[in-house]
């Protein structure tokens, strides 16, 4: 029985450098139903960015008269900088039974929560270890030291919230952890609330065994 489903909403968490952005590129690569929800950013550009594909570089103005018209679905300040969700791409890809990946900080998270939660699986993304955690940052090399320090300091601070997540990984190997947010984003697609039409499925039993 073929039921269509509403997207999944999979959201990947982590201190900048534990590698979510590594997990999620292989995730893309041999997943044409899953793509990655676009935020806008106030934060600059760097060098390997592209704009309209990993972000919208936006300035603040621009930022907070969208938060103000209602276009973002969540936003957060993060280390100093405005992110935010655009709405409409992601009510149109659920609805179409698309997924969508989204590389946002718990602030988001929780914002998100309050609004879709059934739509919703979320993973938190730990380093293996803080040395790991400053190799990774340093060889990104796009940060200056003092930015490094900074993403540290708020690694800490993001580290609190694992418990707000359903799962956990320890990211030590790349190729494991995307196999396992592999398996995670399969059976969030076969979940009870990604198939709309099941109360009239059942119905339809009910009234088989009702005229029996
Ligand atoms: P980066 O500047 O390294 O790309 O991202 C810094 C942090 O901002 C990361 O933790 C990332 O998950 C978070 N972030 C990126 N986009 C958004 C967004 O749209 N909303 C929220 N809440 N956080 C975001």
């Amino acid at each position: 029985m073929e039921f269509t489903r509403r997207g999944v909403m999979l959201v990947l968490a982590s201190p900048s450098g534990a590698g979510k952005s590594s997990i999620s590129r292989a995730l893309f690569e041999d997943d044409p139903n899953i793509a990655l929800s676009v935020s806008v950013t106030t934060r600059a550009r760097r060098t390997d960015e592209i704009d309209g594909k990993h972000y919208h570089f936006i300035d603040v103005p621009t930022f907070k008269k969208m938060r103000e018209d209602g276009e973002l679905l969540e936003s957060a300040e993060v280390h100093g900088n405005f992110y935010g969700t655009p709405r409409s791409r992601v009510e149109e890809r659920l609805s179409a039974g698309r997924d969508i990946l989204f590389d946002i900080d718990f602030q988001g998270t929780l914002q998100l929560y309050e609004k879709c939660r059934s739509d919703m699986v979320t993973i938190f993304i730990l380093p293996p270890s803080i040395k790991e955690l400053r190799k990774r940052l340093e060889r990104r090399a796009q940060d200056s030291a003092g930015t490094i320090e900074k993403r540290l300091k708020n690694a800490r601070i993001e580290m609190e919230h694992y418990g707000e997540y359903d799962y956990v990984l320890v990211n030590e190997d790349l190729e494991d952890s995307t196999s396992r947010v592999r398996t995670i984003l399969a059976a969030a697609r076969l979940a009870r609330p990604r198939f709309i039409q099941l109360d009239k499925f059942v119905k339809d039993l009910q009234d088989q065994i009702d005229s029996l």
